[in-house]
């Protein structure tokens, strides 16, 4: 599971942190995801639930920041993609070339 491996990469990231400024307890974790990068958000708090349960940062609160690609269509048309299945309003083309909403990055963590 894609989620699984994310979530594990994810409380990596915290445990060096830990190792690095010396806190105990990581409280909240704050993220940024694409809509390409695919990740389902109720897998991700679900995986990192299971994986922190009984450890220091059992309970850690997870805030995700949804970004959404830029597509510009050969019309000259721009806009947001909001789903993976997209068209152009203004000519109906499905091959507008899409342009960042590929992130997946922390942007904050809440440490005690
Ligand atoms: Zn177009």
């Amino acid at each position: 599971m894609h989620e699984l491996s994310i979530a594990e990469n994810l409380l990596e990231l915290v445990d060096k942190y830990r190792a690095e400024k010396g806190f105990t307890r990581c409280s909240s974790i704050r993220l940024r995801i694409g809509l390409l990068a695919a990740v389902d958000e109720e897998a991700l708090r679900f995986a990192v639930e299971a994986l922190t349960e009984g450890g220091p940062d059992a309970g850690v609160s997870l805030e995700v920041e949804r970004t959404f690609p830029l597509a510009r269509c050969s019309c000259g048309n721009s806009f947001e993609v909001q789903d993976l299945i997209y068209l152009c309003e203004r000519c109906g083309s499905t091959s507008a070339r899409l342009s960042g909403g590929d992130e997946l990055d922390i942007l904050h963590l809440e440490v005690d």
